[in-house]
């Protein structure tokens, strides 16, 4: 081995070499029979889509293998313009208002890179996803969180992930004079929150007062269930000229392994991202860019028409979650009900006989049950306090978190083990 006597690890990247997917995908690669841990689907992305991969991979254009334009490919620009101009209601420079980004993963460290500065606050709320912490601090600035406080559901219903409120107050506390953004991820992933036009009202009108800006991860933007609305804040009052809004083709269109994603915002803020845009990726592969070009060019078409994939998709999620929800249910591995996402987290507390606790273990909890789970039971999920600060973990060990964008089959599966389980703990 090289020996050097300077450390070779640059020091942005101290305390934050740990991740969690790395472990947890390998677990679920070695011992699960049914994987709801990481999160994407086991069905089939739409024809339409793959039809339209085919036909740009062997029709005429083979320029389509080739370079295109570093913020994205035309195509794809004019129609996230079109759509989301439909969606904010305010007209759209595709060139300027619209950049496409390997998945939203890229689109977020673009903004984080591009807009946080050494010494600068930004405001996780969470749970959160996870990455959101490392890349600010890779950026040089300072997360500051606070937590969706839980508030005991009603009348002995099951509990609803819009239970899970932040406490304006709280939130408030949380702005300074060094806040230099914040960021909101609604529908939220791992808890499945949509976020009310009250709720998004709150937070808007605090990066108004402080003049903060709002990264704004909408990558679940259609998967909404129960008539719920999907607000975007960047359409509030005084909103649009301060956010970034996210998104991805991979949960759009159920086509995680493309890596498309997007961001759409003001120009005074998506120059700087294209910057650094420009100088690490360059750009998204050309091919994947046209194909999801011609998705969106479909579902312009089809918006708001039963035959939409954006109005189908959360359909049929809707069943799946209702699927899990009572298979989870009957157990007593109680449910947090999901307004949106294809997440669902899920109580513990009644399996803990089965794992017992390890006091004054560094390990949380609901690592060491998720652990056991798919070692013993072949069933995968990633613990709740994966999406919480070092701070915050120890006080959300008893959850963890499911994914139910799954085949029928999968699903069935998942609930065979599960009354299995039961059926052992009854009789034991
Ligand atoms: N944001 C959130 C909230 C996510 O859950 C994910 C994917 N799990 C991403 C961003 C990254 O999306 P992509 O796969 O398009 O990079």
């Amino acid at each position: 081995q090289a020996k050097m006597s300077r450390p070779v690890q640059a020091r942005r990247l101290e305390g934050i070499d740990k991740n969690i997917w790395v472990e947890f995908v390998k677990l679920a690669a070695t011992y699960s029979k049914v994987n709801l841990g990481q999160g994407f689907p086991d069905f089939p992305a739409p024809d339409f889509l793959t039809e339209a991969l085919t036909r740009a991979l062997g029709g005429g254009n083979h320029m389509l293998h080739q370079y295109t334009r570093a913020f994205g490919h035309p195509p794809l620009v004019k129609v996230l313009a079109q759509f989301f101009e439909k969606l904010l209601g305010r007209d759209l420079d595709p060139m300027t208002n619209v950049m496409v980004t390997v998945g939203a993963y890229q689109a977020l460290f673009c903004c984080f890179q591009a807009l946080v500065d050494e010494g600068d606050e930004v405001i996780i709320i969470e749970p959160f996803f996870d990455c959101y912490e490392p890349m600010v601090k890779m950026a040089g600035g300072t997360p500051v969180f606070v937590p969706l406080r839980p508030n005991p559901p009603k009348d002995g219903k099951l509990m609803s992930s819009a239970d899970w409120q932040l406490d304006p107050a709280e939130l408030a506390s949380k702005f300074s004079e060094r806040t230099k953004a914040i960021v909101l991820n609604s529908p939220n992933n791992p808890l499945g929150k949509v976020f009310s036009r009250g709720e998004l009202g709150q937070i808007a009108e605090l990066c108004v007062k402080h003049d903060v800006l709002c990264i704004s991860d909408e990558v679940y933007e259609w998967l909404v269930y129960d008539g719920k609305e999907h607000v975007r804040i960047a359409s509030l009052q005084g909103m649009w000229d301060r956010t970034v809004i996210i998104g991805s083709a991979g949960k759009t269109f159920s086509a995680t392994g493309w890596k498309v994603g997007w961001v759409v915002g003001p120009d005074r803020l998506l120059q700087h991202l294209r910057t650094v845009h420009q100088n690490s990726v360059y750009h998204c592969a050309t091919i994947a860019q046209e194909a999801v070009a011609q998705g969106f060019q479909r579902e312009l078409v089809l918006y708001g028409k039963p035959d939409s994939y954006f109005v189908q998709l959360p359909k049929e999620l809707q069943q799946k979650r209702d699927w899990l929800v009572q298979s989870l249910d009957a157990v007593g591995m109680k449910p947090i009900v999901p307004e949106g996402t294809y997440f669902l987290v899920a109580d513990i507390s009644q399996f803990k006989s089965d794992v017992p606790d390890v006091p004054n273990s560094d390990e949380p909890y609901d690592y060491r049950f998720a652990k056991w789970m798919v070692k013993n039971k072949g069933l995968a999920a990633i613990p709740l306090s994966a999406f919480y600060s070092e701070a915050h973990k120890n006080n959300y060990t008893n959850f963890i978190r499911f994914c139910f964008a799954k085949e029928e089959a999968t699903l069935k599966a998942a609930n065979d083990i599960l009354q299995k389980w039961k059926q052992e703990k009854s009789s034991s």
